[in-house]
């Protein structure tokens, strides 16, 4: 059994955490540093990148979680997750952690398609189509040498892993499929 973490200041922690537990392991809500300690692998979940990352920084988090992700913890950020993994985000002078070569667009669909649901076959993921929830999502514009691309979708990057870290455009825990909650924790056995 492992203890992942689910970053619960704000956004969607909860869906998370009942994955984490329905596939046996131990889920834990993380509102304060000491509980960065003894972690197997931690969720930076969606929701509001700007309000996130600056509860990052009030409840002073933010340094240890980059010290902690830089040696090695494995880390998943889905929607404003992936937000804050981005060393840049596409017209932001600065951005958050700052740990993962890519390059993020926010609400790069636009006003028009703020929120949709698709549903493909990710390779490595899963041989079955699963659902993709996307919600003022975002995608990445760029990725660095050593980013592996998992999916795109009409051509833009929504899925991507560098070493320790994973981070997805959609939410798989507003579906019922687990299959990339499954993924996260085979690769926190890999990384080990
Ligand atoms: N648009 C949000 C942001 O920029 C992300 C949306 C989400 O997490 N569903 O933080």
């Amino acid at each position: 059994m492992k203890n992942i973490g689910v970053l619960a200041l704000q956004g969607a922690f909860k869906e998370h955490i009942k994955i984490i537990k329905s596939l046996g392991h131990n889920g834990i809500e993380i509102r304060k540093v000491q509980q960065l300690d003894d972690l197997d692998g931690i969720i930076l979940p969606g929701g509001e990148s700007t309000v996130m990352g600056k509860l990052l920084d009030d409840y002073q988090i933010k340094e240890v979680l980059v010290d902690k992700i830089k040696k090695g913890l494995p880390v998943w950020g889905t929607c404003a997750g992936m937000i804050l993994l981005a060393n840049e985000l596409d017209g932001h002078e600065d951005a958050h952690l700052k740990v993962m070569d890519i390059k993020v667009k926010r609400n790069a669909y636009g006003s028009q398609l703020e929120s949709f649901v698709i549903k493909e076959v990710i390779k490595g993921v899963s041989e079955k189509e699963i659902p993709m929830v996307f919600i003022r999502a975002p995608y990445i514009v760029h990725i660095g040498e050593n980013v592996e691309l998992l999916h795109m979708v009409d051509g833009n990057m929504v899925a991507a892993r560098e070493g320790n870290m994973l981070a997805t455009s959609f939410h798989p825990e507003l579906t019922d499929d687990t299959n990339f909650h499954k993924y996260f924790i085979n690769m926190i056995d890999e990384y080990k």
